[in-house]
């Protein structure tokens, strides 16, 4: 799909990346307690004992979390493990009271699936890649520790502690900046169509540890460096464009990358070395004593499956083929659930009002959505979900122009009033006397009257200038205050022109 390279003084280097992406599962309560996760609490106000890992607290499993899980699973088109198993990861950590983190590493949820990502969505043909995904597993969270409210001190708050998190492991199959970065767009947008995680990366519910490589073409793959918690597309992107330079600029001047893990500094935009890299065996996981595998059967599986909405892809691909929108227009339409939502409101408000078949006057919906009101918001500050004029008022007035009562040029006013004063299309077309011209005879009459006032101009028309038939269109117009039916004009100008 790219073909991304970095210029060596040795040659040419290809790099190799995966991505792990800890989603936070949306669920009211945590993984294995009661608490709630909502954001933006007191620190340590949503703590309940097992959080806390005080002495003899048995953790619970959240039958709401697993079944996101299995969704997303789903949603991806992974195998689901009936039987899956939870093992403790075991570290010290200050925001971690357990001494340990339950996860997945053995029998994880959920096996191989894939996504397929678009890198251009204006060049459909031949930018798209199925990237792997090796596994997702759930596990909890860690608290946060606040080392820079006083000199001297550190602060707990474990409100995050024991909250639930999916781990979606990628296989290292991207090799390009813009790669990864498409990954996690459509991997935040599956989630939020699943709804099992809101994908809020400045809240921290969504966060990438960046796997980077770097190797000559055809070798095998070269040692990587992890760098962890990356936390919005952009700097996923820069993190990898940063890591993969500084690791030939190593390797070529005879050096080694060694297996660690890495910050990354969103300020100077570089990565620098936090801890060399543990290997799975230095945790010594071992199968939680506390808790029975999960064994999930048909009737879970099936009521899981059933809860899936239409995902992005399956929409786009509708939307180009029973709506015969465009390839850009689906793309863009699809990216967010929301975008989805109003389009779609709008179109069946649209179609109903005219009674036609909504692949009839889809088009028309998606063009001016996308390019009316939109732009409208835009300027207003505002965006689809916080829109003065909703779907169904939208579709009245795209019945409007599909009716032919206002022409395209008044609809663009008339979506200005709508947003300034919140009436209906309908409504500002009487008040303001705005509805479009069609009876010919007042076309006509304006048009002869124009034809003699520019005799000289029709002269020339008619002596080979046609440029000067856009001049005479726009002259009847203006006489009819902009309301003539565009087309009628035409017909009756043509006729008179000869
Ligand atoms: P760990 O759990 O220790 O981080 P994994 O084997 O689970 O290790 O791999 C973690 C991530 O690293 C995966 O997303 C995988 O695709 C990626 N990865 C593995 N090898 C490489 C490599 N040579 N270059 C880049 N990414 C890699
Ligand atoms: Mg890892």
């Amino acid at each position: 799909m790219s073909n991304y390279r970095i210029h060596g003084a040795t040659g040419e280097w290809e790099v190799v990346i995966g991505l792990e992406v800890h989603a936070q599962v949306t669920s009211n309560a945590k993984l294995f307690s009661g608490a709630s996760t909502e954001f933006g609490a007191e620190p340590n106000a949503q703590v309940s004992l097992v959080d806390a890992a005080m002495p003899g607290m048995l953790p619970v499993p959240n039958r709401e979390c697993i079944r996101q899980a299995v969704r997303t699973g789903m949603a991806i088109n992974a195998q689901i493990n009936k039987w899956s198993r939870f093992d403790r990861k075991n570290y010290f950590y200050a925001d971690l009271p357990q001494g340990y983190q339950i996860s997945q590493l053995y029998h994880p949820l959920v096996g191989e699936g894939s996504i397929e990502v678009t890198l251009d969505e204006k060049d459909p043909e031949g930018s798209t890649k199925t990237i792997g995904i090796e596994r997702i597993h759930v596990e909890q969270d860690a608290g946060k520790l606040m080392h820079d409210q006083h000199p001297t001190m550190s602060y707990v708050d474990l409100n995050r502690s024991g909250v639930a998190l999916m781990e979606i492991v990628s296989r290292p199959d991207m090799r390009s900046p813009a790669e990864a970065g498409a990954y996690v767009r459509k991997l935040r947008t599956i989630l939020r169509y699943v709804g099992s995680c809101d994908g809020n990366m400045e809240e921290g519910s969504m966060r990438a540890d960046v796997n980077v490589s770097v190797r000559k073409p055809g070798e095998p793959f070269g040692t990587r460096t992890e760098t962890k918690n990356v936390n919005s597309v952009r700097f996923v992107m820069q993190t990898i464009e940063y890591e993969a330079n500084r690791q030939v600029d190593v390797l070529e001047s005879g050096g080694a990358i060694v297996q660690e893990t890495r910050l990354f500094d969103p300020d100077s935009g570089t990565t620098r070395s936090m801890r060399s890299k543990e290997d799975a065996h230095d945790y010594r996981y071992f199968p939680d004593p506390d808790l029975l595998p999960l064994e999930l059967d048909d009737a879970f599986l099936e009521e899981c499956r059933a809860s899936l909405p239409e995902l992005p892809d399956a929409k786009r691909h509708r939307y180009e083929n029973a709506l015969g929108l465009s390839a850009y227009n689906a793309g863009v339409l699809t990216a967010e659930v929301e975008t989805a939502r109003w389009f779609e409101a709008l179109l069946a408000a649209s179609a109903k009002a005219q009674d036609k078949p909504e692949s009839e006057v889809a088009k028309a919906a998606a063009n001016w959505l996308m390019s009316e009101l939109l732009g409208a918001l835009n300027k207003l500050g505002k965006n689809l979900e916080n829109s003065p004029v909703s779907p169904d008022a939208g579709g009245e007035l795209l019945a409007l122009v599909g009716k032919g009562t206002i022409s395209g040029s008044i609809a663009k006013q008339v979506l200005e009033k709508m947003l300034e004063t919140g009436d209906g299309a309908t409504a500002i077309v009487e008040r303001e006397g705005l509805k479009q011209e069609s009876d010919s005879g007042a076309i006509e009459a304006a048009v002869a009257k124009i034809l003699a006032d520019n005799a000289d101009k029709v002269e020339q028309y008619k002596a080979g200038k046609e440029a000067l038939f856009g001049f005479f269109v726009g002259q009847t117009m203006k006489a009819m205050q902009g309301k003539a039916n565009p087309q009628l004009v035409n017909e009756i100008l043509k006729a008179k022109l000869g």
